[in-house]
């Protein structure tokens, strides 16, 4: 099927999200909770996008929206530019100290909503992306807990988790850089929960914590990893030549 992005034509199978039809045609909508190797969860709904069929206009979450075949989609139009400030200046409200929103809250012209209380002081917009990518790990150490002003991510009674293998995914996804992670150079620290660094026994790049390592190998079957990406891939090229090298 074909549909029309910001006058471009795309192809597309059908129950393709917008959002994924979008980017692979290079066209940029901003997103904040999506990440590609999670499904869309338009919790954010920065996505928002314009969508126009059989002449009647709607906006909606690019990320979970599935397309139907002769859409016109709008991805910055004046319809959608201030849906999307509204979202922006709501999220500020959520996450004062986040930059990022405060930026994107200037580049739509988000209007500042004074009377709307800034729930607490904190860079989570509470999207829900670190306990998907924790929960896909399997683990499952946080979670969203309390309701209204007081909702937020958090391990459970604000202990360091038990089933917590320190391996930063939740960090690493999260939008805002609102999940804090130390690291020395033997140890990381995150959810008020200090682990142990390994290092690569080739090169002496820390590899992760033995926690994540251990967790990963009980996953695979296999035996903790002992060696960073690159030294495993060199030894494993270090093997071939060593058995194949010589046959010229
Ligand atoms: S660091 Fe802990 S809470 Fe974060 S994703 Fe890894 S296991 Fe989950």
């Amino acid at each position: 099927m074909t549909i029309t992005i910001d006058g471009k034509r795309c192809t597309c199978e059908k129950g393709e999200k917008l959002l994924a039809v979008a980017r692979r045609n290079w066209i940029p909508i901003p997103t904040l909770c999506h990440h590609e190797s999670l499904p869309g969860q338009a919790s954010c709904r920065v996505c928002l996008v314009e969508v126009v069929q059989q002449g009647r206009s709607s906006v909606v979450a690019s990320c979970v929206y599935p397309v139907e075949d002769g859409i016109e989609v709008y991805t910055n139009s004046d319809r959608v530019r201030a849906e999307r400030g509204m979202v922006l200046a709501l999220l500020r409200k959520r996450a004062p100290d986040s930059q990022l929103i405060a930026d994107m809250c200037r580049l739509y012209d988000a209007p500042d909503l004074d009377r709307v209380k800034v729930s607490v002081p904190g860079k989570c917009i509470l999207c829900g992306l670190c306990v998907r990518a924790c929960t896909e790990l399997s683990v499952g150490a946080i979670s969203t807990v309390n309701r209204g002003v007081t909702k937020e991510i958090a391990t459970p009674y604000h202990e360091p988790s038990a089933v917590c293998v320190g391996c930063g995914s939740c960090a690493s996804v999260c939008p805002t850089g609102a999940i804090e992670i130390v690291e020395t150079a033997d140890t990381r620290t995150i959810w008020d929960k200090t682990f142990r660094l390994v290092r690569c026994a080739r090169c002496g790049e820390p590899i992760g914590t033995e926690e994540e390592l251990a967790h990963a190998a009980r996953k695979g079957g296999t035996e903790p990893d002992t060696l960073c990406e690159r030294c495993r891939r060199r030894s494993m090229t270090d093997v071939l030549a060593a058995t194949y090298g010589d046959r010229e």
